[in-house]
């Protein structure tokens, strides 16, 4: 883990939560002042309201899943960053693998989501990842530059954007790439980022996602240029999150 940069443990709860999963938040937030890690829950948008309330004033951001480009408009269903915000999220994800592959999102339209969490002031959580294919293709590092570049606004000095590395196959699965693997392109995109941000992209925050659970978090949150964890599945539970987030520090 860079030294400098503060960890974030960001749970993406995905279509998953109802009103009394609270209890669930609020075993968060007492557990939070323990760990040296900035914590983020991302519930299902009919639960922001509810969950930034709740954390107001404690150690935990809310966030979102997704928003549309658009600040309001004739988009049925959508959910625009402005009205994110005026929820009380702070952040929201953009380009997870399940967007880009069962919403067929492109890298633009991640990074015109990306671009209108910046003008509704919410911190971006830009994913990208290879396939197995990609990767069994030797092709990993040629497609997270590319998604890397394509998903990513010009402009701003990127205080107001983090990258999560999710390679699609460990999405889910209980697979993780070896450490080595994490480093190399943890370390290839750092590479990028200070290429185009200069100094300030060494304190981008980078978070590794894919089958993250209290058993392998240690083993790879020590890894160089992994600078906290997007979790899916094991943030469901408080018990199993904080025990990610304690590793840190
Ligand atoms: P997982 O999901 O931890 O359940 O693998 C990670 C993610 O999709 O962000």
């Amino acid at each position: 883990m860079a030294g400098a940069v503060r960890a974030l443990i960001a749970g993406n709860w995905k279509m998953n939560g109802r009103q009394d999963s609270s209890a669930e938040l609020v075993k968060i937030i007492a557990g939070a002042g323990s760990v040296a890690a900035d914590l983020l829950v991302c519930p299902p948008a009919t639960l922001i309201v509810g969950f930034a309330a709740l954390a107001r004033g404690s150690a935990v951001a809310i966030g979102a899943q997704d928003c549309h480009a658009e600040p309001a408009g004739a988009f049925t269903g959508d959910i625009s960053a402005e009205m994110l915000k005026d929820a009380g999220a702070t952040a929201v994800i953009v380009g997870h693998s399940e967007r880009r592959h069962y919403h067929q999102e492109t890298d633009a339209d991640v990074r015109a989501k990306a671009l209108a969490a910046r003008r509704a002031g919410l911190l971006a959580i830009v994913c990208i990842g290879e396939t197995r294919q990609e990767r069994e293709g030797g092709r990993t590092l040629a497609v997270v530059g590319g998604q890397l570049e394509g998903s990513l606004p010009d402009g701003g000095d990127g205080n107001d954007i983090v990258i999560a590395y999710e390679p699609v196959w460990a999405i889910g699965s209980g697979l993780t790439p070896t450490g080595g693997d994490i480093a190399e392109v943890h370390g290839f995109i750092r590479e990028r980022l200070r290429a185009r941000f200069g100094p300030p992209g060494q304190g981008i925050r980078l978070l590794y996602g894919g089958s993250v659970k209290p058993a392998n978090a240690a083993e790879i949150l020590k890894i160089d240029d992994v600078n906290g964890a997007l979790v899916g599945g094991a943030s469901l539970k408080a018990e199993e999150f904080l025990a990610i987030a304690s590793v840190c520090g």
